[in-house]
This record gives structure tokens, C-alpha cells and sequence, in this order.
């Protein structure tokens, strides 16, 4: 591992000064945009926080910025918003969005969260993107690295700000950073000290335009790292497999293959990773606490990033037996009547509904719909042959689904995730699995995929509850 010397920490500070003093612009007023304004008025920056929603919707940011008296406007952009130094943008704003055009025309600098927390973070910087598993693969790697004695710290996408963690950290942390495309988008100096892509797959065209912007936005992870630093990069994947991105960096490749480039790669069954040149059995893949293929590649991944970090062979076997994911990815919730019931609801995307279906081994009727994201749901016919029993719609996307998904299934609707539940359940023999794994957004029914994912618990629990009632009746 590389270690911050003492340019480094004084870059740190220097950057600080791009805080002090500062006016700034923030666009949005969801959780990163107040670690923004708050970051910024504890370095001694003068935030402005701007959010276009109304003023009852935010009743909770609102309070957050009155106490540290920061001011604020609700119900709409104005020019105030843009009379600053430089503007930090919410992800949810798209580079077409009007606010983000006009601060464009006026020459304001427009940067993401994660660029702006980076300019004062004092510990190295480990970031992870792609299109699937960043989240699986971000707190995994937090574990291998907090097992091992780092002081770790996990952010960024997974939930927590890296603006509200990065003034806990010291030069001897760790910021384990998971980024989206669209945090990427809009950096210029966010240089990693390792970093991952685990994936590029088609996704978010509604954000970036096309998916040229945002295999682009992706490799702007590499861009500004040297040759001192380590990019992970997945070998299977034939985007990353090129000569993209140009970086500075070292390389490094996983795959789920023995593929004798990868450092971290399978080989009869085990997860192999190379260091120094030796090739090592870290463990048989059956394991492993986390299950399916996509999970050898998140897995090897993190290795490969723990390994940069010293984390020695033994204690990654052990973290890998016992982490067992993150809720919502593939979570298995319960057995009714000898169903298995999993919920995957951050199937937000066809390519992660299509990696659940590979990774089912048992007859499964198959939840899926939501707010379809325009991609065809072919694929999920084409790996869902072997497994699919049943497969039951919920949702807006349902008619364009059906027309897809209908001519190999069969297929019936749903007006609700609980009566979609009932009637998965109705249709599944002892020995099936009941699969949530929508391939949709879930902003059509619920305020996000994690309320999705906790109502179909909620509906398996009240089967589960149900079974009883009529065991019990029936004893
Ligand atoms: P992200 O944070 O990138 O959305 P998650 O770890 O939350 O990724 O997983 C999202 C979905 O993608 C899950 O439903 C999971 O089944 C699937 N998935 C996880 N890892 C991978 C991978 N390496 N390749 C493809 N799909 C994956």
C-alpha cells in the first residue's frame, strides 16, 4: 500500500482552501447536499442550499440546515443559488437539467459531492463503480479491511455522504468510496488511491443521454490516478477488457474464469489470487458465504483491493465465509411451507434481474415490474428458460413486459406487491423459490427500492404468520 506522505497532507489542506471563504452553490438538499453545506460551513465556506421540491417535502433537510443556521431556498431555483464561486450538484440532477445548463452558461465550475469531499480527505481513497455490485462489493471490502485492523470507513452511494464521514477520518484511515456515474460525471480532481470497475452494462440513458456518456462517466474513476495507484478492472467484461480507460495506473484483472492475466481469478472451484507472482488458494468458492457467479466477481474484486491494502490470505477466507451480503441483493427472507422466499429488489435493472435468475438452482416464480427503464427484457427470457415456473407483473412496466416475457412464460398481473406475493405463493410448489427481482425502478409504487424490498417482507411475513394461524387451526 502506498502511504500519504507528507504532500499529500498538504494538498489536503491546501484544498481546503478551495472551502474557506468560498460561496457555494448546493443543488439539492437530499443527504449529500447537506453534508455538502454542512462540510463546507464547518471548513469555513459559505453554502447556499437550493432544492426545487417544496418545502413540506423537506421537513427534515430543512431542520438539519436551521440548526447549523444555513441558509436556503425551497420550491424552485433562483439566481441566488447561482451567484457563488462554483456549484456542488445533486446526482439526481442530470448534466440537461435547466439549473445545471444555466450555471454551465454563467462559467461556474459544476462539481459532484464526492469531488468536493475528496479535496479534503486526508486518508487514502479507495472507489467502486460499475453497473451491479457496487454495493455488495463496497461493503464487502469494508469488512476485509476492518477485519484486518484498518480503519475503514464506508460512503458514498451505500448510504452515508463521504462529505458527512470524510472530516472523521485521519491520515492512517481508509475512505472506502462506492461512486455512481453520476458523481463521476462531474469531477476534475477525485483521484483514487485504488479503485474498481466491476462492470459497465446498459443503464441510466435517462441520465447520461446515451450509453457512450456513461461508459465515459464510468472511466473517469481512472483518470487522475498515477502510477502509484491500483485499478481493478473485470476481465470478463469485454468493455473493460480493452485499452479503456487511459489511466496512469497499474492494472489488475478478476474473473470468474481461469484466466491465467487475472490476479484474482477460479481455479477448480477455489478463488485464486496472485501476489507477488504466486499464485494462492484463498478458499473453494462453495464457501463462501455470498452465492452466485456475480458474487465470485464482487468478491474477487474486493480481494484484489484488500490485497493493495496488506489484508493477508486468512483473514479474506474468513471475512469471505462470513459475509453474507448486503439486504435487498439476492436476501434470502424465509421458508413458507417449504417456499423460499428472496428479495432482491435492487434488481433495478434487467442485467441484475438476469444475474438473480442465473443464480437461482430451484424452480422459481419470478416477481418482477416497476417503472421500466425503456431496455428490453429479452435476456431475462434467455437465462430464465431453465428456471422460470411462473412469473407474476406488478407495476407500470407490466404490458411492455408481458409482451416480452409473455410469449416464454406464464405470465399472470398484479395490482399490488402483496397480492403479487399471495399469488407467487399460490403458484409455487414446496421446493420453489418465490424471487423479487424486479428488473424496474421501484418509484412507481414506492419511494424506493429499499420500501420495495421491506414490503415484500412484510407480505412474506404475513404468509408466514398466516401458515400458522391455519396450522394452528388445523392441529
Ligand atoms: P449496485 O450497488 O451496483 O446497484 P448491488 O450490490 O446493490 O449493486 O447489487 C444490485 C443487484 O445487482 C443485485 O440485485 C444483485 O443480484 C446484482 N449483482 C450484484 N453483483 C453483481 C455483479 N457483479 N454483476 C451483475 N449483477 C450483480
Amino acid at each position: 500500500m502506498r502511504a500519504l506522505d507528507a504532500r499529500d497532507i498538504e494538498a489536503a489542506m491546501t484544498n481546503s482552501e478551495r472551502i474557506a471563504g468560498r460561496s457555494i452553490g448546493v443543488l439539492g438538499m437530499a443527504r449529500s447536499g447537506c453534508a455538502v453545506a454542512r462540510l463546507a460551513r464547518q471548513l469555513g465556506g459559505e453554502p447556499f442550499v437550493s432544492d426545487a421540491a417544496s418545502a413540506s417535502s423537506l421537513i427534515e433537510a430543512t431542520r438539519v440546515l436551521d440548526r447549523d443556521s444555513i441558509p436556503y431556498e425551497t420550491d424552485g431555483h433562483t439566481d441566488r443559488v447561482l451567484d457563488v464561486d462554483y456549484v456542488v450538484a445533486s446526482p439526481a440532477l442530470p448534466p440537461h437539467a435547466p439549473i445545471i445548463r444555466n450555471a454551465q452558461e454563467r462559467g461556474l465550475p459544476v462539481f459532484s459531492e464526492v469531488e468536493f469531499a475528496s479535496w479534503v480527505c486526508p486518508a487514502p481513497i479507495v472507489a467502486l463503480t460499475g453497473t451491479n455490485g457496487k454495493t455488495t462489493t463496497t461493503a464487502l471490502l469494508g469488512e476485509l479491511l476492518l477485519s484486518a485492523g484498518h480503519d475503514a470507513h464506508v460512503c458514498g452511494n451505500i448510504g452515508l455522504p463521504f462529505s458527512s464521514v470524510v472530516s472523521k477520518l485521519r491520515h492512517d484511515s481508509i475512505a472506502v468510496v462506492e461512486v455512481s456515474s453520476f458523481q463521476l460525471h462531474f469531477i476534475a480532481d477525485f483521484r483514487p488511491n485504488a479503485a474498481a470497475i466491476l462492470n459497465i452494462t446498459d443503464d441510466h440513458r435517462e441520465w447520461h443521454g446515451d450509453f457512450t456518456a456513461y461508459r465515459d462517466a464510468k472511466f473517469r474513476i481512472a483518470e487522475n490516478m498515477t502510477s502509484s495507484d491500483l485499478l481493478v478492472l473485470n476481465g470478463d467484461d469485454p468493455i473493460l477488457n480493452g485499452p479503456d480507460p487511459v489511466t496512469n495506473a497499474q492494472r489488475t484483472y478478476f474473473s470468474t474464469t481461469n484466466d491465467k492475466r487475472a490476479d484474482a481469478r477460479i481455479v477448480d472451484d477455489s478463488l485464486e489470487i496472485v501476489r507477488d507472482g504466486v499464485a494462492n488458494r484463498l478458499l473453494p468458492v462453495a464457501e463462501m458465504a455470498l452465492r452466485g457467479v456475480h458474487n465470485w466477481s464482487n468478491a474477487a474484486a474486493a480481494c484484489l483491493i484488500s490485497s493493495h491494502f496488506n489484508v493477508e490470505f486468512q483473514s479474506q477466507a474468513a471475512t469471505l465465509r462470513s459475509f453474507s451480503g448486503v439486504p435487498h441483493r439476492l436476501e434470502a427472507v424465509g421458508q413458507v411451507a417449504g417456499v423460499t422466499f428472496i428479495n432482491d429488489s435492487k434488481a433495478t435493472n434487467v442485467e441484475s434481474a438476469v444475474t438473480a435468475l442465473r443464480a437461482m438452482s430451484q424452480p422459481t416464480v419470478l416477481i418482477a415490474g416497476g417503472r421500466g427503464k425503456g431496455a428490453s427484457y429479452q435476456p431475462m427470457v434467455d437465462v430464465g428458460r431453465e428456471v422460470v415456473t411462473h412469473v407474476v407483473l406488478i407495476g407500470e412496466a407490466r404490458e411492455a413486459m408481458f409482451a416480452e416475457l409473455g410469449r416464454a412464460f406464464a405470465v399472470q398481473f398484479a395490482d399490488s406487491l402483496d397480492a403479487a406475493v399471495a399469488l407467487a405463493f399460490s403458484l409455487a410448489n414446496p421446493g420453489n423459490v418465490v424471487l423479487l427481482s424486479p428488473a424496474c425502478a421501484s418509484f412507481d409504487m414506492f419511494d424506493n427500492f429499499e420500501a420495495r424490498g421491506d414490503a415484500f417482507k412484510r407480505a412474506v411475513n404475513g404468509l408466514h404468520n398466516g401458515q400458522e394461524d391455519h396450522q394452528s387451526l388445523s392441529r
